[in-house]
């Protein structure tokens, strides 16, 4: 369906058709490839957009998609598609649209250039207000807080892994992985006694090889981000996911240079995100999640 007038009481078309600067709407195409919301692209006389919607979603996680978006926007580093407008759907439900982005180009550098425009991104966009970020936002479709706090200690073990394992508990009643769980989290301050003076960095915080794609000049984009300010180095945390080489961390290395530990505390940042597969999609997570822990209580 496609046409012109005022939006016809759908907010989407009426954003399309006011501020977006179109006067018609000529063709509306699915877009597949997502994990958890519808997709469409809107051509118009003034451009495309893309617009996502969910059914059964209110509208704070396409809010805080489009300010995660629009924080990363700011630092004027790595691509990302512009925000343009989040709101709610009249029969429930809520959706986002934003500048539409043709992907596809070819690239001889593409990962490198991912490496050096992320480590970019994690240099320009740094926190005056400690770690978290203005908003709650998701990670998949699991609630993710983000509460202002001084420290990256205490954010990650109460914020990440202690919120996580409070979220075993309730979906799976899970009482061994919460004990030993609760065992790993009283460690985090040694496990993380390497790092000094961290600064709070905005991260995309989901990235993983399905939120990364090469826009047609070849160069990268992010997307789907689960952005909150924290230890750059957790944005390896979906690493397992990423297919990053060698030329993606040397780039990324030369912007922010690795820090002593970086490896010994990877595992720390990836257990996070198994935590959160095991909250998602089961109990296949959970044998990895286990071991990491196990590893680290085994330490001391
Ligand atoms: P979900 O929130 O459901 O996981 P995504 O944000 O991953 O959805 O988007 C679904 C797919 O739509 C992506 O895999 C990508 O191919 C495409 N896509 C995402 N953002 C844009 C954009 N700004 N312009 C064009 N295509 C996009």
């Amino acid at each position: 369906m496609a046409s012109g007038g005022d939006g016809d009481g759908d907010p989407i078309r009426h954003w399309i058709l006011g501020d977006g600067g179109a006067t018609k709407i000529t063709r509306i195409t699915p877009v597949g490839g997502g994990c958890i919301n519808a997709a469409n692209r809107y051509d118009t006389d003034a451009g495309s957009f893309f617009v996502k919607t969910n059914r059964g979603i209110d509208s704070s996680m396409f809010e805080a998609e489009a300010a995660g978006l629009d924080a990363m926007y700011r630092t004027n580093t790595v691509r990302v598609p512009k925000p343009l407008k989040a709101g709610s759907l009249p029969r429930g439900g809520s959706f986002i649209i934003m500048e539409y982005i043709e992907f596809g180009g070819s690239t001889l550098h593409g990962q490198r250039e991912l490496g050096r425009m992320l480590g970019k991104m994690h240099k320009a966009g740094i926190s005056d207000r400690g770690f978290g970020f203005e908003m709650d936002n998701t990670i998949g479709s699991t609630p993710q807080p983000n509460p202002w706090t001084p420290d990256w200690i205490t954010f990650f073990r109460d914020h990440r892994i202690g919120h996580q394992l409070e979220l075993l508990l309730t979906n799976y009643s899970d009482q061994q992985i919460y004990e030993k769980g609760k065992k790993l989290l009283e460690k985090i301050p040694y496990l993380l006694r390497d790092l000094k003076d961290v600064q709070p960095c905005l991260l995309h915080g989901d990235l993983w090889s399905g939120n990364m794609a090469y826009d047609k000049d070849g160069k990268p984009v992010i997307l789907d981000p689960a952005c909150y300010y924290g230890h750059n180095e957790a944005e390896f945390g979906m690493s397992w996911c990423a297919s990053f080489n060698s030329s993606f961390y040397d780039a990324y290395f030369k912007e922010m240079p690795k820090q002593k530990g970086f490896e010994d505390r990877l595992h720390l940042y990836k257990l996070y995100h198994y935590l959160n597969h095991y909250n998602l999609f089961g109990s296949s997570y959970r044998t990895q999640c286990i071991s990491i822990i196990s590893r680290y209580n085994n330490q001391l």
